[in-house]
C-alpha cells in the first residue's frame, strides 16, 4: 500500500497494517465480486447496443417533453436489461419511496388487499400504505393491508402466507433488501420461491419487489423470477452514482402502463415527462452502475472484515454471501457509533471538514447520527453511515462511488476509534 498518502491523510501506520491484512483475506472474494460485476457490466453494453443508443438520446426535452428519444430508448434499455416488457425511468420520480408508492398506488383500487409476506415493510412505507396514519396512505384510498412476519428463523411463513391470501390480495410487496431491519436479505433465488408459491395459489396476483439496494448484486435481478414489478431509486444502485434524482419501475406491460398514468395522468402516460437534460447522465450511470454497485458491496465486506478483526458483531458477516450492500456493525457504545460516523465524514471528497453530531431527527423516537459527504444530496450509493442513538448503536454504512473510497472511509472510522481509544491496535 501507499503508506505515505494515507498518512498524510491522517491514518496511522496500525491502521494501514490492519487495512493491508484484510485486503489479503478478502482476494478470493473480491474476484467472485468483479465476475459478477463484468458479467452485469456486458449485460447492460448488450441492452445499450440492442437499443441502438445513439449521441442524439443526449439531447433534452422541455415543457411537455412529446417524442423524447432519449427518455424513451433509456425505458427500453431498462426493460431489456431487467428482462421486462416495459419501464418507466423518469426524473419526476423523486425518491425510492416515490417509485414505490407510485408501483403500488397504480396497481390497487378501493377494496384491494395488499400483503405483505415479508414482514414489516420499510420505514416509509409505513406511511404509504398507512400502518402509522397518514394523508393520503392506500388506507385513506380504501385498500387494506395484511402482512405476515417471518419465522423466527428468518424464513418464509409459508403457512400463514397460505392463509392470508384471500379473494381482496391485489398485490404482493416484498422487500429484497433488509433495509435497516435485522433480517437477512434474500437472494433473488429465494425471492423467486416465494413468489411460485404465492402465484400457485393465486395466479393473478401482482407480485411488486422493492429492489432497492439489490441492483446489479447478483447476475439476475427478481424480474428474472417472475416479480411483475421491481422498483427502485436512481440515487442508490441504479444511478451509478451520477444521477441527481429519479426512481424506476421495470415490469409487466400493463402493470408499466397503469403505473405512467399514476405519474403523469390517464390519458397522457408515458407520452409526457420532460428529460430536462437527464438523458445522458442517466444512460452513463446505468453504464457504470454494475461496477459502481460491486465497489459499494466491496466497501461493505471489506468493513466487515476489519471491524469483525476488531471483536465487533457485524451483520451480515464478511463470509456470507451477499443480495444488497448495506453493511451493519454494532458499535455497542454512543461514543463507538459517532466516532465511527465521525470517520466515515471525515473521508468525504465533500464536506470533510465537519463534524456530524447526533440529533432528534422528524419521524424517529432516538437522536440519530449520520455521515454524508456526497456530491447528491442523500446519495446513498455514495459513502455515507447513520444510526439511532440507542443499543446495540448499530452503525449502518453503506457506498462508496469506487471501492478505494469506500475502504479509505471505513480505514478513518477506525483511525476515529484509536484516537477516542475506543480499540487499542
Ligand atoms: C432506500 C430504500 C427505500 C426508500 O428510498 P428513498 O429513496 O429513501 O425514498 C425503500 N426501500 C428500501 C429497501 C430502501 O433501501
Amino acid at each position: 500500500m501507499e503508506f505515505e498518502i494515507y498518512k498524510e491523510l491522517g491514518i496511522d501506520e496500525k491502521v494501514l497494517k490492519l487495512s493491508s491484512e484484510v485486503m489479503d483475506e478478502l482476494k478470493e472474494r473480491f474476484e467472485t465480486i468483479d465476475e459478477i460485476a463484468e458479467y452485469n457490466q456486458m449485460k447492460v453494453l448488450k441492452a445499450m447496443q440492442e437499443c441502438r443508443v445513439a449521441e442524439a438520446h443526449f439531447g433534452t426535452s422541455t415543457g411537455y417533453g412529446y417524442n423524447d428519444d432519449g427518455r424513451d430508448t433509456l425505458e427500453k434499455v431498462y426493460a431489456k436489461t431487467f428482462h421486462t416488457e416495459d419501464a418507466l425511468v423518469r426524473a419526476q420520480i423523486t425518491c425510492g419511496t416515490h417509485a414505490l408508492h407510485l408501483a403500488l398506488s397504480a396497481n390497487l383500487r378501493p377494496g384491494d388487499e395488499l400483503l405483505s409476506p415479508v414482514g414489516k415493510p420499510y420505514d416509509t412505507l409505513e406511511e404509504v400504505i398507512g400502518i402509522r396514519p397518514s394523508v393520503g396512505s392506500l388506507k385513506e384510498y380504501g385498500v387494506s393491508y395484511r402482512q405476515v412476519d417471518l419465522l423466527e428463523d428468518g424464513s418464509f411463513n409459508y403457512e400463514a402466507i397460505k392463509e392470508a391470501i384471500n379473494e381482496k390480495t391485489k398485490v404482493v410487496t416484498i422487500q429484497r433488501s433488509k433495509g435497516y431491519a435485522s433480517r437477512p436479505t434474500f437472494s433473488v433465488n429465494q425471492i423467486g420461491e416465494l413468489i411460485a408459491f404465492i402465484k400457485g395459489i393465486k395466479p393473478e396476483v401482482i407480485v411488486m419487489v422493492d429492489n432497492c439496494y439489490g441492483e446489479f448484486i447478483e447476475k439476475i435481478e427478481p424480474s428474472d423470477v417472475d416479480a411483475d414489478m421491481i422498483v427502485g431509486s436512481l440515487i442508490k444502485n441504479p444511478g451509478g452514482g451520477l444521477a441527481p434524482i429519479g426512481g424506476y419501475i421495470a415490469g409487466k406491460k400493463e402493470c408499466i402502463e397503469r403505473c405512467a398514468y399514476r405519474l403523469t395522468s390517464p390519458g397522457l402516460g408515458k407520452e409526457v415527462g420532460a428529460s430536462l437534460g437527464m438523458n445522458q447522465t442517466f444512460f452513463q450511470g446505468f453504464f457504470l452502475a454494475p461496477t459502481v454497485s460491486a465497489g459499494a458491496e466491496k466497501g461493505a465486506i471489506f468493513a466487515a472484515a476489519i471491524y469483525e478483526k476488531l471483536g465487533y458483531k457485524v451483520i451480515p458477516s464478511s463470509r456470507e454471501i451477499r443480495h444488497d450492500i448495506i453493511q451493519a456493525v454494532e458499535m455497542r457504545s454512543p461514543e463507538g457509533l459517532i466516532a465511527f460516523c465521525k470517520g466515515i465524514q471525515a473521508a468525504a471528497p465533500v464536506d470533510s471538514y465537519v463534524s456530524p453530531e447526533p440529533w432528534a431527527m422528524p419521524g424517529y423516537d432516538d437522536e440519530v447520527i449520520m455521515a454524508a459527504g456526497a456530491f447528491v444530496q442523500g446519495s446513498s450509493i455514495e459513502l455515507s453511515a447513520d444510526g439511532p442513538l440507542r443499543p446495540p448503536y448499530t452503525a449502518f454504512f453503506q457506498g462508496g462511488l469506487t471501492f478505494n473510497h469506500a475502504r479509505f472511509g471505513i480505514m478513518m472510522s477506525v483511525q476515529k476509534l484509536l484516537e477516542a481509544k475506543i480499540i487499542e491496535l
